[in-house]
C-alpha cells in the first residue's frame, strides 16, 4: 500500500532485493501501492538474445492531458562489499536520522517520494474513494534495467507506449541530481556515451628477438595517448567540455619474455551538444588511422552505447520545477547538464524531459543511505511540482 509517508514506501522497496536484472519483488510491490490509489498498471516484460529477460512497469492515472510522468528505475547495483556495511543493505533500517539500503538515493527514494506525493495530492482534495485523480494524468515508467545493459529498459517501454498512444506532456526522471542540498541542482540535459574498443594486433614472439614480432603494446599505448591528449573542445554555454577516458588495458599475456599477439583497450567517450554520435566515430577512428600509419599498427574498432547527447532549454517544465523548489526549499535550483548518462536521453524523443531527485553524495557506494529529512523535502518539491503542473 502506499502511504502519505516517503519514508514506509521506501522501506518497502529497499526490502526487495532488486540488483540488476532481478525484479526481487520491487515491481510488485510498487504496484501493491499504486493500484489502491486507482492507478491502471501495466506490468511490460522485455526480452531480446542474449541479453536478461527484464520486467518493467507502466502506470497511469487520469485520460486527459495535462499529462505529467515520472520516470525510474527499481534496479539497483549489486551491494558491494556486504561486510563493509554498517547496515543490512536490504533491511531499510534508520540510525541517526538516515536510511539505509541499496537504491535509497538511487533511486527507489525518489520513486517512494513521488508515490507519496502523487496520493498526497489526491487525498487532500478527497478524491481517492471518488476514483482517484479528478484532472490531467499522472504517470510512471519505471523500468528494472537502467543499471545494466538498458536494452530491455525504458528504450523499449517507451515503443511500447507509442504503440499504444501514450504521449506525455512532460517527465520528471528521479535520479539523484542534488548536490548539497536537495533541489540544488536540476539536470536539463545530459552529454552523450560511446563506449569505444580497440584492439590492435600484432605477431607473438621471443622478447629477445623483436624484429622476428610484432609488438602492439606500444602501438595500442600511442594510440590512448592520441585519444586521451587531444581536445575534442572547450565546452559549450550548455556543457562541460567533451572528454576521453581510458578505463580498460587488456593484454593476454603473462610471461614477461613473449611479446604478446595483441592488446586492447577500452575507452570512454562523454560528448556535448558539439557533437553527434556518428562525428565521435569518425574523430575516434581519424585519430587511431593516423597513429596506424606512424607505427605501421592493424587494428580493429568497434563502438557501443546509446545514449544520445540532448538539453531540454529551459521552458514550461523548467520553470515548473523551479518554481516548485523554490517553493519548498527557497533556493533557485542550477539547472546543469553534467553528471553520467540517463534513460532521460531516450525520453527526449517522446517529450521534454528533466531530472530532479535526491542527492548523490552515497550512490552505488557502501552504506548507501538518505537523510529522512531529504525524503520529505523531495516529497514537498513534488507535490508542488504536480499541483502547479495539474492545476
Ligand atoms: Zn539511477
Amino acid at each position: 500500500m502506499t502511504t502519505i509517508d516517503p519514508v514506509e514506501n521506501l522501506a518497502t522497496l529497499i526490502r526487495c532485493p532488486s540488483v540488476t536484472p532481478a525484479e526481487g519483488g520491487a515491481l510488485a510491490a510498487l504496484e501493491a501501492m499504486l493500484v489502491p490509489l486507482g492507478f491502471a498498471v501495466q506490468r511490460v516484460a522485455m526480452s531480446a538474445p542474449g541479453t536478461p529477460d527484464i520486467e518493467n512497469l507502466y502506470a497511469r492515472i487520469g485520460t486527459e492531458g495535462p499529462h505529467l510522468m515520472f520516470a525510474g528505475h527499481t534496479d539497483v547495483v549489486p551491494v558491494g562489499d556486504a561486510a563493509a556495511w554498517t547496515h543490512d543493505p536490504f533491511a531499510a533500517e534508520i540510525a541517526d536520522g538516515q536510511m539505509y539500503g541499496r537504491g535509497a538515493v538511487d533511486m527507489k527514494g525518489a520513486i517512494a517520494c513521488f508515490a507519496a506525493a502523487a496520493l498526497g495530492h489526491m487525498a487532500d482534495r478527497g478524491w481517492i474513494d471518488k476514483g482517484g485523480l479528478r484532472r490531467g494524468s499522472l504517470s510512471f515508467l519505471i523500468t528494472g534495467d537502467e543499471e545494466g545493459p538498458g536494452i530491455n529498459g525504458t528504450p523499449k517501454v517507451l515503443e511500447w507506449m507509442r504503440a499504444r498512444g501514450e504521449a506525455p506532456d512532460a517527465c520528471l526522471v528521479g535520479e539523484p541530481t542534488s548536490s548539497k542540498a536537495v533541489g540544488d541542482e536540476v539536470k536539463i540535459g545530459r552529454r552523450g556515451s560511446v563506449t569505444v574498443r580497440i584492439i590492435v594486433h600484432g605477431r607473438q614472439g621471443h622478447a629477445a628477438y623483436g624484429h622476428l614480432a610484432e609488438n602492439p603494446i606500444p602501438k595500442l599505448a600511442r594510440m590512448i595517448d592520441r585519444l586521451s591528449s587531444t581536445p575534442l573542445d572547450a565546452g559549450t554555454p550548455r556543457f562541460q567540455p567533451s572528454s576521453v577516458e581510458a578505463t580498460v588495458v587488456t593484454v593476454p599475456n603473462s610471461a614477461g619474455n613473449v611479446i604478446p599477439a595483441s592488446a586492447r583497450a577500452v575507452l570512454s567517450v562523454r560528448y556535448n551538444d558539439l557533437h553527434t554520435r556518428p562525428a565521435i566515430e569518425a574523430w575516434v577512428r581519424d585519430k587511431c588511422e593516423a597513429v596506424a600509419r606512424e607505427l605501421e599498427a592493424r587494428f580493429d574498432l568497434a563502438f557501443a552505447g546509446t545514449h544520445e547527447v540532448f538539453v531540454t532549454e529551459p521552458g514550461p517544465l523548467a520553470a515548473a520545477v523551479s518554481s516548485a523548489v523554490e517553493k519548498v526549499t527557497g533556493r533557485t535550483p542550477a539547472l546543469t547538464t553534467n553528471g553520467g548518462a540517463s534513460d532521460a536521453s531516450f525520453i527526449r524523443g517522446l517529450c521534454p524531459v528533466i531530472e530532479l531527485g535526491l542527492r548523490n553524495a552515497t550512490a552505488h557506494q557502501v552504506d548507501e543511505r538518505v537523510p529522512v529529512a531529504d525524503l520529505l523535502t523531495l516529497t514537498a518539491i513534488y507535490r508542488q511540482l504536480i499541483e502547479a503542473y495539474l492545476g
